[in-house]
Formats: structure tokens, sequence, C-alpha cells
């Protein structure tokens, strides 16, 4: 095998452990969209049904849904980002709660009779009701299966008056509709802002990131272990002579002889091409640069000075090189770091607690 993403099920468990020191007396749903951020959304739910009191789980469309119910998991799974005009068929065959956020959707979920959650829109300029619509929607509410009411905050992560005035419209309408639904879910934190003190009126929070291992921001008070670790195979070794170019369009040019090592893994696996000529790799514990431009299935790196043979392992990001420090470099977020590690890149699970 030449490219491969190591899944270490004890770190998420380690990770869910932490979450749950903070998270106070709020209920977890799993956020498990997008296969899991890339980590394997049947896999890591599995795990999570069978080795903690995880609420339930949530996805972006009913097909991710849909899936997670085949391969038999049985807690509640919501469903966030799809309308029901698109998915009211799996909501109804595979028992999926469906977010609902406009009066469309509200006709139909309460002509099908099943239950659902509702979203509002306190800031995020998304999904949601608007505060003008909140009135009308109560009293819909008030006969009517609803089982949720969620928001999402937009800046938790950066910017704690903001968010503190999404959470004081989302409090004033979650507990009116409180008055009317006493047992209602009441939820709006995701990973950046478990840590900020709220109302107790909250009693679940939709948590993505943290559990995979990458903070939301830097000084996140978590201590959180990176889930994945994302090898590759060095397929040849040479010394180039001075002044030779490496990669297409010659970014790179030798100024002295330099030994370079190919790396079975590029842009076609997720490893950014804006990465070309700055990211890194490890090596046998040691920091790689990259040399020119990362090709689609390869990319070459230096190793000058280190002893580095053809089959050794190199890793494109784990513990001592996360994807934190790499989305920085890349000017991006670990999220789409994680979610660009291709389907080429098999998975393997490590499991045990
Ligand atoms: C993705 C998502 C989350 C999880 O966010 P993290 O930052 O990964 O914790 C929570 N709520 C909604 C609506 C989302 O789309």
């Amino acid at each position: 095998m030449l490219r491969w993403a190591e899944i270490h099920l004890n770190r998420l468990f380690h990770n869910y452990r932490e979450i749950k020191k903070i998270s106070g007396r709020k209920k977890i749903f799993a956020v498990v969209k997008a296969n899991a951020y890339g980590h394997g959304s049947v896999r890591i739910s599995k795990f999570l049904e069978d080795k903690t009191d995880v609420s339930g789980f949530a996805v972006a469309t009913f097909e991710e849904g849909k899936e997670l119910r085949e391969a038999r998991i049985r807690r509640e799974i919501l469903v966030m980002a799809s309308h029901l005009e698109e998915g009211y068929k799996e909501a109804v065959d595979y028992r999926l709660t469906p977010v609902i956020f406009d009066f469309e959707g509200l006709k139909l979920v309460k002509e099908l009779d099943i239950p659902f959650h509702v979203k509002i829109d306190t800031g995020m300029g998304r999904l949601g009701f608007l505060e003008n619509e909140w009135n009308e929607l109560l009293s819909e509410l008030k006969y009517s299966k609803v089982e949720g009411i969620m928001s999402h905050f937009s800046s938790a992560d950066e910017d704690l008056d903001f968010t503190k005035e999404q959470f004081k419209k989302f409090y004033s309408f979650a507990s009116e509709l409180k008055q009317l639904k006493p047992e209602i879910k009441i939820h709006i934190d995701n990973s950046a802002a478990i840590p900020i003190k709220f109302d107790s009126i909250l009693t679940h929070c939709r948590v993505g990131i943290a559990l995979y291992g990458s903070k939301p921001y830097p000084d996140y008070p978590l201590n959180l272990k990176q889930v994945m670790e994302v090898k590759a195979k060095v397929i040849s070794i040479k010394e180039l002579p001075s002044e030779f170019p490496i990669s297409y369009s010659k970014t790179y040019k030798t100024s002295k002889q330099e030994k370079v090592a190919v790396i079975s893994f590029g842009y076609a696996d997720g490893l950014l091409r804006s990465l070309s000529n700055k990211g890194e790799v490890l090596i046998n514990g040691r920091r790689c640069p990259i040399r020119g431009r990362i090709c689609m299935d390869m990319t070459i790196v230096s190793i000058e000075g280190l002893k580095v043979r053809k089959g050794d392992t190199a890793i494109i990001s784990g513990e001592k090189l996360t994807f934190e420090e790499i989305a920085e470099k890349a000017g991006t977020i670990p999220y789409e770091i994680m979610c660009d590690i291709s389907p080429r890149v098999k998975r393997i699970y490590h499991e045990g607690v």
C-alpha cells in the first residue's frame, strides 16, 4: 500500500471524554457529515454508539443519514443541510430527523406527521427562520411534532460579543417554545462554543472538529489528540546535481547537489497544491521540505543530510505535523484539509479504548 490514513479510535474516545468534561450536562450530537470530516462516518458512528453515551448524530444530507441506518446505527440522526422536499422519503423510511427552516418545509413535515427540529437564524444568514417570522412559527409549532430547536453561531471562535448576541436571540425564542413544549431539545453550540458558559437552557451541543482532534482556535482549552494520521511511501530516491529543476514549471532549482525523495502522495490525495515549495512532510521523525510543485500523485521532498530509504514511510499529517499547522500554512482551516483527504487514501482503523 502506497498511501493510507490511520484512524485512531482510542484518540476519538479521548477527545469525546475531554468534550464531556466541559460540555456539562449537555448531551452530545456527534457531527459526522462529509464522511465524518473524512474519517469514515460509518466506523466513527458505530464506535461512538458502542462506546459512549452520544445522544445522536448530525449529517448534512438524507443520503448520508441513510448510509448510517443501513449500517445499523440506531440513535437519532439529524439532517442539517438539506430540505425535506429532497429527502422526505428517506426521512420516513429510515427514521431521519429533518431540520426545518422554512414554512414550505414545515407544511410538509406536518403532513408527513414525523418528528423534526426547527432552525432559526440568529445571525448566520444561512438556514433558519428570521426574527420577523418567529411569531407565526411559534403558533405553527404548537400543534406539531417538533422535538428540537436549534441555531448556528457564525463566529464562536473569534467574536464573543457577537456570539452572546446570537445566544440572546436564541434564548428568547427557545424559552417561549419551551413553554409550549417542555421536553424540547435546545442546541446551538458547535465545538468552538462549548467552553463558553451560557444559560443552562441548552440541552445538547453539536460537536464536529473537536472530536477529530483539531482546535477551532489556537488557545482552545481542551487537550485534544488528532485522530487521523496520513501516511505515504517513499517510492524513489536520488541525488540531483546542482542547478537541477524540480517538478512542473521548474519553480525550484537545486543550488547545490541535493538528495530528494519522491513521495506517493499528491494533490489528488488531498495535499493542497498551494503548499508547493512551502509545506513539509515527516520522514523518520525529521521534517523534509517540499520542493517544487506538488503533482497529482506524487510530491518531491528534500532529504538532504538524512538517512532515508526507498520504502520508508512519510507522514503527511499526524500529531507532530497537525492539520492545524498545515491549514495555517495553506491559508485555510483544518476542516478543509481533513475533508480533502481523498477516497483513494485507504482508511485503516485502530480499535481499542
Ligand atoms: C458542521 C456543523 C457543526 C459542527 O461544527 P464544528 O465546528 O465542527 O464543531 C455544528 N452545527 C452545524 C449546523 C454544522 O453545520
